[in-house]
C-alpha cells in the first residue's frame, strides 16, 4: 500500500521527468523508466533451480540442481526475476559502475513486483553491505539502493546497520570461481541488535552465490530462521 506522500512524490516525479525507457528512449509504462516493448523482452528467468534460481535449461522441471544437490545452499531460497543477459548486465552495470542510480528505481520496482505475490514476506530487508572504503570510493551501495524501492513498495523496513563487512575483501567478479568462496570467508559481521527470524538478503546480482551464501552462514549462526535471498539478476556459474 502506497501512502499518500509517496503518490505525490510520484506524481511530481512523473510530472517533472515523465518516464522514457532507460533502453530505447520512447516513453515508458506504468510509471517506470522502460517501454512495454522492451520490458516483454526482458530475459525472464522462467527455467531455474527453486533454490538458488540458477537458470537451467528448459524442460527441466522443478528439479534442484546439480551444485544445490551436493551442497546445499544456506539461504532457504534464492528469487531472481531475469537471467544476468542483455540488458540487465547493461543496466546493472550501469547502476554499478557509472552512478546511473535511476536505474536503482526501475529494478528494485520490478523486483519488488516479481516478490510482491510471496505467500509469506520477510520482516527485514538486508542489502549486501559494501566494505566503508568500497563505498567512499563508489559513493553508494547499489543494493541499499535497489532494496529502498522494494521496501517501500512492500512496506518492510531495510537495515544497514545490522550486517556490516569485517573486513575488506577483493571483488568477487575479479576472482576465479574456486577462489570467491575463501575471499568472501569471514567478511560479514551481524549485529547482536538483530532480531528478525525471517529476513531477504538483497542484491544486484548473483553469480557464485558466494558473497549471498556467507551473509546467510552469519545470519543463521544469529538466530535467522528463514533467509531469503533477492536479486535482481542471477548469471549462470562459468566454468
Ligand atoms: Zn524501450
Ligand atoms: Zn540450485
Amino acid at each position: 500500500m502506497k501512502s499518500a506522500v509517496d503518490n505525490w512524490t510520484e506524481a511530481t516525479r512523473s510530472w517533472l521527468f515523465p518516464p522514457r525507457c532507460a533502453l530505447c528512449g520512447a516513453p515508458g509504462s506504468d510509471g517506470l523508466d522502460l517501454c512495454t516493448e522492451c520490458r516483454a523482452e526482458l530475459p525472464f528467468n522462467h527455467h531455474c533451480c527453486p533454490r538458488c534460481a540458477l537458470p537451467l535449461p528448459e524442460g527441466s522441471g522443478d528439479s534442484i540442481c546439480g551444485t544445490c544437490q551436493k551442497r546445499p545452499p544456506l539461504f532457504d531460497r534464492c528469487r531472481a526475476p531475469w537471467r544476468y543477459d542483455y540488458p540487465l548486465n547493461h543496466l546493472i552495470g550501469h547502476l554499478k559502475f557509472r552512478r546511473k542510480l535511476p536505474l536503482a528505481r526501475l529494478l528494485g520496482t520490478l523486483l519488488a513486483e516479481h516478490v510482491a505475490a510471496s505467500p509469506l514476506l520477510p520482516q527485514l530487508l538486508i542489502p549486501v553491505p559494501l566494505h566503508s572504503a568500497r563505498l567512499r570510493e563508489r559513493g553508494y551501495n547499489q543494493a541499499l539502493e535497489l532494496a529502498r524501492p522494494v521496501a517501500r513498495r512492500l512496506q518492510l523496513p531495510v537495515d544497514t546497520a545490522l550486517c556490516s563487512r569485517a573486513r575488506p575483501t577483493a571483488a568477487q567478479s575479479e576472482l576465479h570461481l574456486n577462489q570467491r568462496r575463501r575471499n568472501i570467508r569471514g567478511a560479514f559481521r551481524v549485529s547482536d541488535r538483530l532480531r528478525a527470524t525471517h529476513v531477504a538478503i538483497v542484491d544486484d546480482v548473483v553469480t557464485s552465490g558466494h558473497t549471498v551464501n556467507e551473509m546467510a552462514r552469519v545470519l543463521r549462526a544469529a538466530g535467522v530462521e528463514r533467509i531469503e535471498v533477492w536479486a535482481c539478476a542471477r548469471a549462470v556459474r562459468q566454468r
